[in-house]
């Protein structure tokens, strides 16, 4: 079977199982999920989740349990599949727009700026309907679950070299701010979901509703990179 990580170090981890044990329910193939919180968890994992929470928190306590340069090698090396959500996505990205100042690591992987906060505060959380065309709905959209989220605002197409970046980053979703938000000086239009290569992100936090749907789509993804590996993938009775 193959096995599915969950970042366990900080923040939203047990509704992270808990919407990927209901996924993998419509899927025929065995799936084994658990928690990360060492390196030797990590190296277990065929694909990983980061799930929101505070990057920064994320980070140090990754550093002292000296997971980041594995988390890095997981992502940038192994290639494997890795989903951040939230938080997770603030990770996941080269660059992060807040985090200079404090000197914020990051694990990277994709060729993105997050803007960190986006949208405010705690209290300026919101839920709102986004589309998301690669789940193939488009007269459904996905509640999509926004707590301080970041967005990517910018996508890094070439190094500080001037070098071409390796593959391109997809945009897999925006959101397009209502009247009530839309004053704030920012753009209309966010992105809010992005995929590179083997890295995917989101802004928001499926985890938190109850919607399966990401989650199947993600594990269908970790499914096909397993059998293009030649991994065996245990059918589900
Ligand atoms: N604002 C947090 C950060 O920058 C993310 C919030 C979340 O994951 N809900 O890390």
């Amino acid at each position: 079977s193959l096995t599915v990580g969950v970042l366990a170090l900080q923040g939203g981890v047990g509704e992270h199982t808990g919407l990927l044990r209901k996924a993998a329910a419509h899927l025929a193939a065995k799936f084994d999920f658990t928690e990360v919180r060492t390196t030797e968890q990590l190296a277990r994992c065929d694909a990983l989740i980061i799930p929101g929470g505070e990057s920064t928190t994320m980070a140090i306590v990754a550093r002292r349990l000296g997971l980041l340069e594995p988390l890095r090698e997981f992502v940038k090396v192994d290639g494997k599949p890795v989903w951040g959500t939230c938080a997770g996505l603030v990770m996941l990205a080269e660059e992060a727009s807040a985090a200079k100042q404090g000197g914020q690591e990051l694990v990277g992987g994709l060729d993105v700026r997050v803007l960190r906060n986006r949208y405010g505060t705690q209290i300026q959380s919101f839920v709102a309907d986004i589309q998301l065309p690669f789940l193939g709905e488009a007269e459904k959209p996905f509640r999509g679950v926004f707590i301080r989220a970041p967005v990517v605002e910018e996508i890094i197409t070439h190094s500080t070299m001037g070098q071409k970046t390796a593959e391109p980053v997809e945009v897999m979703g925006v959101f397009r701010k209502a009247e009530a938000v839309k004053g704030d000086g920012g753009s209309v239009e966010d992105i809010v979901a992005v995929r590179q290569r083997n890295v995917f992100g989101t802004s928001f936090h499926p985890e938190l509703t109850d919607d399966i749907r990401i989650h199947v789509w993600w594990l269908k993804q970790v499914l096909d990179t397993a059998r293009h590996k030649g991994l065996p993938v245990v059918s589900a009775v």
